[in-house]
């Protein structure tokens, strides 16, 4: 098919012959290429030599940006870059006054990560406007490459997205790195200005948001698909279960007397992995445990214990905690132990929009490709975006499930399938807005 005819698609032409289906799939298979090259480039551009670790609005950020701007404007799409850093290409409607889509995902990295996270998004937003071949349809697109979302620099992830839906407030500004520069000051250094940091908000026209991510876990490439329409990105508590008994001789102290606060947390940790095995959806983490004081011959009179707990439903997810903070009470109680619940985070899943999930699903099926949903248990800038917009997320199968490593890789073919997906997704809402 050429564009020309994939064009007349997106306006309602004819349904394509099998000839026709088979050149637009070589077409974005040839475009697939250069996706992964973009990225695997694009993943040079690093704060640290031979790895790639890009945080909010380091120097590196600015080759990113300079590479992406070329290509948007190449494509036909004015760019900017917002107050927060976000990078911004819009792709105009074929007449003013009409609504917005966003497609996007974020630039910044995790340390020594791989070459797809997130940047993966960005590069098939571009190519995809890219294949319009600088025809316009009767919404415009405008392609966000976040400046934020892994948290890694600020301890705060989502800062790129949460410009968009406008809830950057001062105090997230005067948040400070490792190195004591605030938000506003790493904004300044980049050469913007933090008190415009509200201008990056979105307007009211937007008809969604659209994110293409690696699923970053091994579901799909278990049940060999390339694509995963995302349903629910999954609620999470956090909360830190401190322990308390005595610190005595490891020596001297016998097994019978002593209110040993390690012991107590392990046994609880057993409880929490047993609860997460039985059911059904539900993760549960203890990632981090810190007994103290810490020393091979001394009982341990304190241990704190992190807890993260996962599910794409609120009451299960509540329940889950619920039972887990009795069995630690539980655990104390038997053993003379006292225990502190600390809940650091109690975030409410977030649906995508049940109308751009089935655009989605549609839009997979016209590939030939089995239309999987899925849950997402990572958090996602759509998750942010949902707050204001509809929004939508596919997932591309990880290989291995291996990702924030560099060994995180994409398949050519499922790039392909995602372009293809990412056109007919567009051609869909061309439809419903002529
Ligand atoms: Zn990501």
């Amino acid at each position: 098919m050429t564009m020309v005819a994939v064009i007349g698609k997106l306006r309602g032409g004819p349904i394509p012959t099998r000839l026709q289906r088979v050149s637009w799939i070589v077409m974005s298979a040839a475009t697939a290429r250069e996706v992964i090259d973009a990225c695997r480039l694009l993943a040079g551009f690093s704060e640290e030599p031979g790895r790639t670790t890009r945080t909010f609005l380091s120097p590196p950020m600015r080759g990113v940006h300079a590479y992406l701007a070329a290509w948007m404007q190449r494509v036909g799409m004015s760019v900017r870059v917002d107050d927060a850093g976000n990078l911004r290409g819009l792709y105009p409607a074929s007449s003013p006054g009409r609504p917005r889509l966003f497609i996007g995902s974020h630039l910044d990295t995790v340390p020594n990560a791989g070459a797809f996270d997130g940047v993966l998004g960005v590069v098939l937003a571009v190519a995809l406007v890219e294949l319009l071949e600088q025809q316009p349809l009767p919404f415009s697109i405008e392609v966000v490459g976040f400046s934020e979302e892994e948290g890694v620099r600020f301890g705060v992830p989502f800062i790129g997205s949460r410009a968009l839906i406008g809830t950057i407030d001062a105090d997230l500004l005067e948040r400070a790195d490792a190195h004591g520069r605030s938000v506003a000051d790493a904004i300044r250094d980049y050469g913007l200005d933090p008190s415009c940091v509200g201008n990056a908000r979105a307007n009211d026209d937007a008809l969604g948001y659209l994110e293409f991510h690696i699923e970053q876990g091994p579901v799909l490439d278990a049940l060999a698909l390339p694509l995963g329409i995302v349903t629910t990105i999954v609620g999470q508590s956090r909360v830190t279960a401190t322990f308390t008994g005595s610190t005595n001789h490891a020596g001297t102290t016998p097994m019978h007397t002593r209110r040993d606060a390690v012991a107590g947390a392990a046994e609880w940790i057993t409880a929490v992995e047993a609860l997460a095995q039985h059911t059904p959806g539900l993760v549960a983490t203890v990632g981090r445990v810190i007994a103290r004081p810490g020393a091979s011959n001394v009982v341990a009179g304190v241990c704190d214990a992190s807890l993260d707990v996962r599910h794409a439903s609120d009451d299960a997810r509540a329940t889950a905690v619920e039972s887990l903070r009795h069995a630690a009470r539980e655990i104390s109680s038997r053993r003379q132990l006292t225990l502190h619940w600390d809940t650091h985070l109690d975030q409410g899943s977030v649906a995508m929009s049940p109308a751009l999930v089935t655009a989605l699903e549609r839009a997979v099926a016209a590939q030939d490709v089995p239309v999987h949903r899925i849950d997402s248990g990572a958090g996602h800038d759509a998750m942010i975006m949902a707050t204001r917009m509809p929004a939508a997320m596919l997932f591309l199968r990880s290989p291995g499930g291996v990702s924030h490593h560099p060994d995180e890789a994409v398949i050519e073919g499922d790039v392909a399938a995602a372009l293809g997906a990412g056109l007919a997704f567009l051609e869909d809402l061309a439809r419903a807005h002529t």
